[in-house]
């Protein structure tokens, strides 16, 4: 099954992470950052050296790498009950961020939209993202020259992305305005694409797993690998 995919799209400090979190935490939408898979690792590890070393620089990852570590995270979290790919639009926020990674993603990701987050005023992104380094911590926003070595990757390998995915499914929302407008915008494009899919879900439906289901009435993971979910645990809301 190819994940149902919202792309976030747009460069470094245009707002993807903050948009992307507040969507997660609507039922029905999984959030996933590459850039937060990338900072959880542990850095003394060989995969944690490689994201070290190339981030501080201000560049990309290695795709072969990148798209592994992102196939084994999202896996795993649907092993493990967090992400639930038959009720849930998988929101992603990094990725694919070059035309190899968008190629090499094809079979697993079925890309519904791309919210762009388009932001003329190169001056303000730079601004946001000094601001950024300061408040979390973030070591590849430390220096103006990181900075502007991550803005041209973006302008060079990135922003051609947009050509590979058809026009239709492409929706420009100015990044510069308030957070709020912003969401507003994006969820005037996302709430009819959800409520689509619901129906078509709902349509073909075998019994799902989604986020409140799997809250109020847990069935048992015996039941759940036999197909049997009336068996549930003791778990009571
Ligand atoms: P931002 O929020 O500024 O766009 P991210 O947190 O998404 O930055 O990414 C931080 C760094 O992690 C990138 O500069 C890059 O080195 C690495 N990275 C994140 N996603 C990818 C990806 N899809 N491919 C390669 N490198 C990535």
């Amino acid at each position: 099954m190819r994940y149902k995919s919202i792309l976030l799209f747009g460069a470094p400090g245009s707002g993807k992470g903050t948009q992307g979190k507040i969507l997660g935490a609507i039922p029905g939408f999984y959030h996933n950052a590459t850039g937060d898979i990338f900072r959880s690792l542990d850095l003394q590890s060989e995969m944690g050296r490689v994201f070290w070393e190339y981030a501080g620089r201000g560049q990309l990852v290695p795709d072969e790498v990148t798209v592994k570590l992102w196939k084994q995270y999202i896996q795993g979290m649907e092993m493990i009950n967090s992400f639930h790919p038959e009720t849930e639009i998988l929101v992603l926020d990094g990725i694919p961020r070059n035309l190899p990674q968008a190629k090499l993603l094809e079979d697993m990701i079925d890309v519904v939209k791309v919210i762009y987050l388009r932001c003329a005023d190169l001056s303000k992104m730079v601004e946001r993202l000094r601001r950024r380094a300061l408040k979390e911590n973030r070591f590849d926003d430390a220096n103006d020259e990181v900075i502007h070595r991550r803005l041209v990757e973006y302008e060079n390998k990135t922003r051609p992305v947009l050509d590979y995915y058809p026009k239709e499914k492409i929706h420009r929302v100015d990044a510069t305005m308030s957070q709020i407008r912003v969401l507003s915008d994006i969820l005037k494009v996302l709430v009819p694409v959800k409520e689509k899919i619901d129906v078509q879900q709902h349509l073909f439906a075998t019994p799902t797993r989604g986020k409140a289901a799997s809250a109020t009435s847990a069935a048992t993971p015996a039941a759940v690998a036999s197909g049997d979910t009336t068996k549930k645990t003791g778990v009571v809301s």
